[in-house]
């Protein structure tokens, strides 16, 4: 099938228009037209080759939101009009101790990404949600559930699910305090999912600019990380830290704030950080972990816990070809709090 989106052709280069092709059905995949695709901080890393495995042409895009327009012969859980979505996995073995486990994240045999990623059976380039059609197997394609406003669900897909896992691995429950670094298309999630969960949620922000925001979201407070006054007045004072800062940093400021056993999860970051001591973490057995996004059913789970809660991003919709002037923004942290890009402007862009 020809199809077409926006690509970036080198890591020097804007996004641009692209054509190209999406595969015949598998018997196994589903076809869908792509109406909404988030814009993750990822996709902005990506299209820079900031980590290194970038492939070009680049399409990016994992956080997709659109409808069934086709499907295999064997595919039993989705038909033709279905409201549907795709995170940032494709494919992975399916038959390791993970998979089973359905931490297809955690694939011993590496998952499939939606995009700068090879096809497992053709080794084909994968192209992400920044296009008009994709076709995904149907594993990984996830039900969007009634109620839930598709419009503004598709960044769900990764700031979604990348902060309601480490929510539910370290067991969060009402009565928590959970602290989030960083308000972001990441961080405002994980403030409202933490705060749906009946946690008491703190924002450590830069400056007191969010605050308002902050509160807003569901959070009780928001601490400026740059104010080291504020931040000994916190000290061992949170059950679970989540940082979702996209650079290398400082993370010593932060790991004295966790209280004994408790654990500050790196989300962002992908790489080198500043030197970590390890007295806080020896003096408070405080932990620090890392988490990639989360398993196909634990997705489902999120999205079913978003619809039943009422749980949904911060979105400004914009089209397809303002999508450089947004990364410009997103590096400026100048985003409230996720762009979405309305794939209706796609065409004859
Ligand atoms: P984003 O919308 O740009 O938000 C990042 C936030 O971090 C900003 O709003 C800002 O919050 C803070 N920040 C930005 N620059 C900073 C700096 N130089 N120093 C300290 N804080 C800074 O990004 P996002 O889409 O949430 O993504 C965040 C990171 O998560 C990215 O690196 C992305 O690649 C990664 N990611 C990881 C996974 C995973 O599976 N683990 C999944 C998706 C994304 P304040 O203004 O409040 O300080
Ligand atoms: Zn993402």
């Amino acid at each position: 099938m020809k199809t077409f989106g926006f690509a970036a052709q080198s890591n020097t280069t804007p996004l641009a228009p692209f054509e190209f092709e999406r595969r015949d059905l598998r018997a196994n995949d589903v076809a869908m037209e792509i109406l909404y695709c988030g814009v993750c901080h990822s996709d902005l890393h990506q299209s820079r080759n900031d980590w290194g495995f970038a492939t070009y042409p680049l399409v990016p895009g994992h956080e997709i939101v659109g409808r069934v327009t086709a499907v295999g012969s064997d595919v039993s859980r989705y038909k033709v009009g279905d409201a549907v979505a795709v995170g940032c996995m494709v494919d992975s073995c399916l038959e390791c101790d993970q998979c089973r486990k359905g931490r297809e994240q955690l694939c011993r045999k590496g998952m499939t990404q939606t995009y700068a990623d090879k096809d497992r059976i053709t080794c084909e380039p994968t192209y992400g949600g920044y296009s008009k059609h994709l076709v995904c197997r149907e594993e990984f394609v996830l039900k969007v559930p009634d109620g839930l406003d598709i419009a503004k669900a598709a960044p769900l897909l990764c700031a979604g699910i990348t902060t309601y896992s480490p929510l539910r691995t370290w067991g969060v429950e009402a009565g928590n305090r959970v602290g989030v670094v960083g308000l972001g298309g990441l961080g405002h999630m994980a403030v409202k999912l933490a705060a749906a969960m009946g946690a008491e949620v703190t924002v450590l922000s830069r400056t007191k600019d969010k605050e308002a925001d902050a509160l807003a979201l569901g959070a009780t407070r928001l601490l400026v990380s740059s104010d080291p006054e504020a931040m000994m007045a916190a000290g061992s004072s949170f059950d679970l830290i989540i940082d979702t800062v996209p650079v290398k940093h400082d993370i010593n400021p932060y790991l004295p704030l966790l209280d004994i056993d408790a654990t500050l999860v790196l989300v962002g970051q992908l790489g080198l950080l500043d030197e970590p001591s390890t007295l806080p973490l020896l003096f408070g057995r405080r932990r620090i972990a890392a988490s990639p996004i989360g398993g196909i059913a634990e997705t489902q789970e999120m999205l079913d816990f978003c619809a039943a809660k009422g749980v949904l991003p911060e979105v400004e919709m914009i089209r397809m070809d303002e999508i450089n002037h947004a990364f410009e923004r997103m590096e400026r942290a100048d985003v409230r709090y996720r762009f979405v890009i309305d794939m209706a402007t796609l065409a004859g862009a």
